[in-house]
C-alpha cells in the first residue's frame, strides 16, 4: 500500500509517530506529520493503526 498524509489537514497530534515510529515523525518547528516511508506491505499493521488513530483524517492509504 501507498501512505500519504496531509500536512495540511494534520492538526500535530502525533499519534501517527507514537504509532508506526518508522514511518511518521513530526515536524519540530510545528509539530505536523512528516513521512518517512510512504510504501508499506498490504495490511501493514502499524500503517493501518496510523490511520484509524489520526484524529484529523490526514492519513490516507491506497492499495496498489
Ligand atoms: S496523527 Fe494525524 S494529526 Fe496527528 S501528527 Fe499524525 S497526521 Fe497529524
Amino acid at each position: 500500500m501507498r501512505i500519504a498524509a496531509d500536512r495540511e489537514v494534520c492538526t500535530s497530534a502525533g499519534m501517527c509517530a507514537l504509532t508506526a515510529p518508522g514511518r511518521f515523525d513530526q515536524d519540530e518547528a510545528d509539530g505536523r506529520v512528516v513521512l518517512l516511508d510512504a510504501d508499506a506491505p498490504d495490511g501493514d499493521p502499524e500503517a493501518l493503526a496510523a490511520a484509524e488513530l489520526c484524529p484529523s483524517g490526514a492519513i490516507t492509504l491506497t492499495d496498489l
